[in-house]
């Protein structure tokens, strides 16, 4: 029988108890694992919140009940009705002994790959079966917290009077230069996939919104494969007017320090089915500036000079004298976009921010250069032709405040909440440069 019917799940694995005995319940999910013992049949069923044990003995149920029980494969969807049997001696207090069990369809054998978490299996191997990996209950507990950590950003965001926006991700030109763009055909034309929200973060700004943030995808043709970088990632904006740097580091810091409350308060049974021991930091993060950072780096015998981006290893290296969060401040102009301002009395360092988390850059901001002329100036410094900026340019003719904002990767922060090394880990479907299915 795999018509669902009239049948609905009355309960998920984790609501039902001992002190539910003699009541009849609907339990619906996959096969987790089978065991036929001659007259008895085990049957574990998983379902999004867990695992509930059915048992069919020969003797208590219909003859037809105990056919299809001993039919069910492995990871084959089932529903069962059942009454549930307190008993001592089961491991949750309580078993499940099936009226009625509809096969809802069959799993093929063998599987592809094993959803048990028994047989380990390499990144690739998983990534082309994502949607049976996607079983693995460590796998399902990370998606939830991913889930969460987004509602805990919103949260936060509405709680500080943002309200959220959508812009566009075809787009005519480069945001920062064009080394990392997707270029596709719009009709007779080329077009881009967007890298970044940037300019229209901004032009919002303009408009008079005073506090945005989207939450949307971001398109980078990133040429190397790393372990901390995708070709579409999700990234957390925002932008809020009559405010500075340290304005937007604060928002920052608060976001990022509120995921960790909700999620040490609300999903202690994701962290523990992934052995996370979340360890909440205290706002506000250390704050280092770039020159105090390079220091650090010479000091520790890596090589740098003051004006040059942080290579690899020197992240490493302040990675290892820094603890947790911290914001690395007023970097060098030439290092940052042009739409970054440069301190009044200092031009040759700007008001730019970066937080990281020991060895990896969870976030870039700054306070944004907010007046036309100085706009026009620094993208002619970066090599870049004023005209392709078109009503961007325009928008700050006609009365722009001045305005901050940051982008935060939502997959690098969950390889910061959940501990991984990769952050494929943190992505459904990620894309890197071999990867564009499934
Ligand atoms: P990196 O130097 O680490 O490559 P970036 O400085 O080029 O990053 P930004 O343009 O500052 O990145 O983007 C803001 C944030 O967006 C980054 O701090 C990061 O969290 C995220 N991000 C940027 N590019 C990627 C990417 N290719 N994959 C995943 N996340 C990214
Ligand atoms: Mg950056």
């Amino acid at each position: 029988m795999y018509i669902l019917g009239d049948w609905r799940r009355t309960h998920f694995s984790n609501e039902i108890t001992p002190e539910m005995d003699g009541e009849e319940i609907i339990v619906m999910g996959w096969t987790h694992s089978i065991r036929k013992l001659g007259k008895l049949v085990f049957i574990i069923l998983r379902d999004r919140e867990g695992t509930v044990q059915i048992v069919v003995p020969k003797q208590k149920v219909s003859e037809e009940v105990f056919t299809t029980a001993k039919s069910v494969g492995r990871e084959d969807v089932i529903a069962i009705k059942g009454k549930v049997v307190a008993n001592e001696k089961a491991p949750a207090g309580f078993e499940i002994i099936p009226v009625e069990i509809r096969i809802l369809n069959k799993a093929e054998t063998p599987l592809p790959l094993d959803p048990s978490e028994k047989v380990p299996a390499d990144i690739d191997t998983r990534l082309d079966r994502r949607f049976l990996d996607l079983r693995r209950p460590k796998i399902q507990a990370l998606f939830r917290l991913r889930s969460e950590m987004l509602k805990s950003v919103r949260d936060t965001f509405y709680n500080n009077g943002f309200i959220e926006v959508n812009t566009p991700k075809l787009v005519a030109s480069a945001t920062e230069g064009g080394t990392e763009l997707f270029p596709i055909s719009y009709f007779d034309r080329e077009a881009f996939l967007g890298q970044s929200p940037q300019l229209y973060k901004q032009m919002m700004m303009a408009a008079g919104f005073d506090r945005v943030f989207e939450i949307g995808p971001i398109f980078r043709a990133e040429e190397h494969n790393t372990r901390r970088h995708l070709n579409e990632a999700i990234s957390i904006d925002c932008e809020m007017s009559f405010s500075d740097e340290k304005d937007a580091m604060n928002v920052l810091e608060n976001v990022v320090h509120n995921v960790f409350v909700d999620l040490y308060e609300n999903n202690q049974k994701e962290l523990r089915t992934l052995d996370i021991n979340l360890n909440v930091q205290e706002t506000p993060f250390p704050r280092v500036t770039y020159t105090e950072a390079v220091d650090i780096v010479n000091s520790k015998g890596i090589d740098m000079e003051w004006g040059e981006d942080f290579s690899r290893a020197a992240e490493k290296i302040l990675g290892d004298s820094m603890e947790g969060f911290y914001f690395i401040t007023e970097w060098p102009t030439e290092t940052r976009p042009f739409y970054t301002l440069p301190n009044q009395e200092n031009p040759k360092i700007c008001k730019a921010f970066d937080l990281m988390y020991k060895d990896l850059e969870i976030s870039s901001g700054a306070q944004r250069n907010h007046k036309y002329d100085l706009l026009v100036e620094g993208i002619k410094r970066m090599g870049l032709n004023p005209e392709g900026f078109g009503t961007y340019l325009e928008a700050f003719k006609y009365g722009m405040p001045p305005h901050a904002g940051w982008g935060m990767g939502a997959e690098r922060f969950m390889m910061i909440i959940t501990c991984q090394e990769n952050i494929r880990e943190c992505v459904l479907f990620p894309r890197d440069r071999q990867r564009l299915t499934p």
